[in-house]
């Protein structure tokens, strides 16, 4: 009987199925802030909903090159397992031919060790799950700016290498300020081969923004940073066409569509909207 409770509760807060798309990370709110999501590849921690207490959310990423179908996830809070049914589907995102300077897609050999330091320290920063929620209000975006460039796109650089683009760019022809997404801690400030200029904010719970190509640093290592903070100057460091801010987020250590997660985070601050976020 408790368990049939559950499951209504469940079906009542989520709908029967959860759509989600390859390259973004969907949000389910679930009866109670307790236990843990198992997915196909790890297990994802639920977290307080930032509204309401008593509920819970688990922030679920699928991965860019994710295979479309239904995939059954788990939600495992104690003494009950409940399925959590998931509709991957594919995004068609558009395709993008870039010309950067070839150091920056044929590396130098002397290059190569530097590259993967880099990759490693950001993975290491990345795969780690802080038990602390830094923020309590919607996130913004860094810099009120034209995008050029979305999120998803399938890139070619200089007719060879082929990649997708993890964040979302803002033209930023001058130097300009970049804000901080929302409160965080900064776990890395530093010049680096590919992204340049490069800060990156975690805030808790498997969350991080990150924000490459800067041209100066107005934060440390270890700075506790505000929500619309300056934490530097746009540029055009590192592998680019022309200046920008790229801007990034990882959710449980994937690249996630950092424009759609915002929104699907924001949204649970809108108490009118919740049912509509758990059923799209
Ligand atoms: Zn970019």
């Amino acid at each position: 009987m408790h368990y049939l409770l559950m499951v209504f509760l469940l079906i009542a807060a989520t709908g029967w199925s959860n759509d989600a798309f390859t390259g973004k990370s969907t949000v389910i709110i679930l009866p109670s802030p307790a236990g843990q999501v198992s997915a196909p590849d790890k297990n994802l921690s639920v977290v307080m909903h930032p509204l309401d207490r008593s509920k819970g959310i688990v922030i679920v990423p699928v991965d860019y090159y994710a295979s479309a179908g239904d995939y059954n996830l788990t939600w495992n809070t104690p003494g009950r397992k409940v399925p959590l049914p998931l509709s991957i589907k594919t995004v068609s995102y558009p395709a993008e031919t870039l010309s950067v300077d070839p150091s920056k897609v044929t590396p130098p050999p002397e290059a190569l060790e530097r590259i993967a330091q880099e990759q490693a320290e950001a993975m290491s920063i990345y795969n780690t799950f802080t038990p602390i929620r830094y923020w309590d209000k919607p996130f913004i975006r860094p810099l009120e700016s034209n995008i050029t460039s979305e999120y998803g796109s399938a890139r070619t650089y200089n007719g060879t290498l082929k990649s997708y683009h993890g964040g979302v760019d803002f033209r930023a022809r001058t130097p300009l300020s970049i804000l901080a997404a929302n409160d965080g801690i900064v776990v890395l400030a530093k010049e680096r081969y590919y992204a340049g200029g490069t800060v990156i904010i975690d805030h808790g719970e498997g969350l991080y923004s990150c924000y490459f190509h800067l041209s100066r640093f107005d934060v440390n290592v270890g700075d506790q940073v505000k929500q619309g903070q300056s934490i530097g100057l746009t540029g055009a460091t590192g592998r680019i066409t022309g200046p920008h801010l790229h801007f990034g987020i990882m959710a449980h250590a994937h690249q996630t569509d950092p424009l759609y997660l915002i929104e699907q985070i924001n949204m649970l601050f809108k108490q009118e909207s919740q049912g509509q976020l758990a059923t799209r």
